[in-house]
């Protein structure tokens, strides 16, 4: 059965209050498309603004803790997202597993604790550029997979299949790439849903949403547009099986 589609922009460390007008015009957008759920992954600080200002989009975390809290300073628990108002993480970006050498089973462990929270979690996983050149990617991800999932079934996670050489540049893998990783993630993960990130824009992504036979997008620099974001929300809108 055809799930629903899902989209998600990543803020990554970009915006502040200057930005709610962003925030409020992709909750507009994501109004005019019910059939898609949108969400926004946003810096801890504008959580609980952007509830305020869009209570019906779904706002996510970057990141958290295993811990529900602790001396662990400067980072956030998977409880204090939700109170501010979050209802999803990102867990496993790239960004985190290369600049803060998360390993999959500190992921594991987040993602654990994010789900007891109550949070879903949309959980990164993507070759480097080095094992892309080796052939290596479809046991890269197998592995991230098998590691941050540790037993785990798929019931409240999608997986976003992000390859590391894609992410933050103007390249992306072939459409049919996309599909061979996507068919290695749902035999591994049943059930899940499961999104491409790297590089999606609205001229690449109904090539990438069709012919990678996915469920949606993890869109990073597209989403600080709110033009943009729409564009690519109405092409899944326009092409979901
Ligand atoms: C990301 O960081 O998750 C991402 C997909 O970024 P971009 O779309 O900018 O490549």
């Amino acid at each position: 059965m055809a799930k629903r589609p899902l989209l998600v922009g990543n803020w990554k460390m970009h915006g502040d209050g200057g930005d709610l007008a962003v925030i409020v015009a992709i909750g507009e957008a994501a109004r005019r498309h019910p059939a898609v759920d949108v969400a926004l992954s946003l810096p801890a600080t504008l959580i609980d603004r952007a509830r305020r200002v869009c209570p019906g989009l779904a706002i996510g975390g970057q990141d958290c803790h295993p811990e529900p809290s602790g001396a662990h300073t400067g980072d956030i628990s998977a409880p204090m997202l939700r109170e501010a108002g979050a209802s999803l993480v990102l867990l496993g970006h790239s960004e985190r597993r290369q600049d803060h050498h998360e390993d999959d089973a500190l992921i594991a462990a987040k993602l654990r604790a994010a789900r007891a929270a109550g949070l879903e979690v949309i959980l990164c996983v993507g070759e480097t550029a080095e094992d892309h050149a080796a052939g290596r990617s479809a046991e890269v991800v197998r592995g991230q997979l098998t590691l941050s999932l540790a037993g785990m079934n798929g019931q409240g996670i999608a997986i976003a299949y992000e390859p590391v050489w894609a992410i933050g540049g103007d390249r992306t893998p072939e459409p049919k790439e996309v599909a061979a990783m996507v068919g290695l993630i749902r035999n591994t993960v049943a059930g899940a849903r499961v999104l491409y990130g790297g590089s999606v824009t609205p001229d690449n992504g109904e090539a990438l949403f069709v012919d990678g036979g996915i469920d949606g997008f993890l869109v990073g620099r597209q989403s600080l547009d709110a033009d943009a974001f729409t564009a690519i929300l109405k092409l899944i809108d326009g092409t979901a099986r």
